[in-house]
């Protein structure tokens, strides 16, 4: 429905339309990908496969007058014609998406891991992407950064695991000694450098690679969540992290996942 029409418009937005495009396509997107709501636009499309529709929108429109042209002309427009302008105007999509994601206004470390591989990750790669692996790759989730600097649910950064200060989506990933474990089964199918670049070429590569990031961040994650509720629960013996009531719990409800 949000490109109904799109031949008529397609080549007339501007910052303001765009974004009116863009937010109910971040909605669907973060649905879609059960990512936290304070994942940007940029990083919630990669992740969930969709190009971005003023793109798309520019597609059908393109497809739309070349159709009028040739009918015009009294020439016939084949089933097979549509197909091969749609291949066509798909390899646009993607290298302008592409060239976008050069240059992001936001979701910067999702999209460069994910841009070298963008055309295999949309089309290709198969696997389902769990909203465990969705925490991993973003950093929003259950790790102690977020969740005090953003969600504003925690004193500190402080990992609950270990005495590192800064609990990040890479600490989990590559150095946590809670995690040691977890981790030398990941290693053993994917190797050692374990940057977000290097586990999004793992991915892609293959579905081993695949399944061993998805086990981990199944494994990792879901301990870490349970950690959490655990601590929530314990409200009482720590002042500072309070229950939320009233306006902190609406805060909290809102950036949870769909
Ligand atoms: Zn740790």
């Amino acid at each position: 429905m949000a490109l109904y029409g799109a031949p008529v418009w397609a080549e007339h937005l501007n910052a303001q339309t765009r974004a009116l495009l863009r937010s109910p396509q971040r909605s669907m997107a973060l649905r879609i990908i059960r990512g936290y709501r304070t994942i940007s636009c940029e990083a919630a499309l990669i992740l969930a496969r969709t190009p971005p529709w003023d793109l798309e929108a520019r597609v059908l429109s393109e497809i739309y007058y070349r159709t009028v042209e040739f009918k015009q002309r009294g020439d016939r427009v084949s089933l097979e014609l549509t197909t091969r302008w749609r291949r066509q105007a798909r390899i646009i999509i993607m290298r302008t998406w592409e060239d976008r994601l050069a240059t992001p206004t936001a979701g910067r470390a999702v999209a460069a891991a994910f841009r070298p591989h963008l055309e295999t990750w949309i089309t290709h790669c198969k696997g389902t992407l769990t909203f465990r692996m969705v925490q991993m790759f973003t950093g929003h989730g259950c790790f102690g950064h977020y969740l005090h600097c953003t969600a504003r649910r925690e004193p500190t950064t402080q990992c609950h695991h270990c005495d590192h200060g800064d609990d990040t989506a890479q600490h989990t990933l590559e150095d946590c000694p809670a995690w040691a474990e977890q981790r030398a089964v990941l290693c053993a199918t994917i190797g050692y450098d374990l940057s977000l670049p290097a586990i999004v070429t793992a991915m892609v590569r293959s579905s081993q690679g695949y399944d061993a990031i998805a086990d981990f961040c199944e494994a990792v994650i879901s301990q870490k969540e349970a950690a959490e509720r655990e601590r929530e629960a314990d409200v009482a013996a720590d002042p500072v992290r309070r229950r939320r009531g009233g306006r902190r719990r609406a805060i909290h409800e809102r950036q949870l996942p769909p």
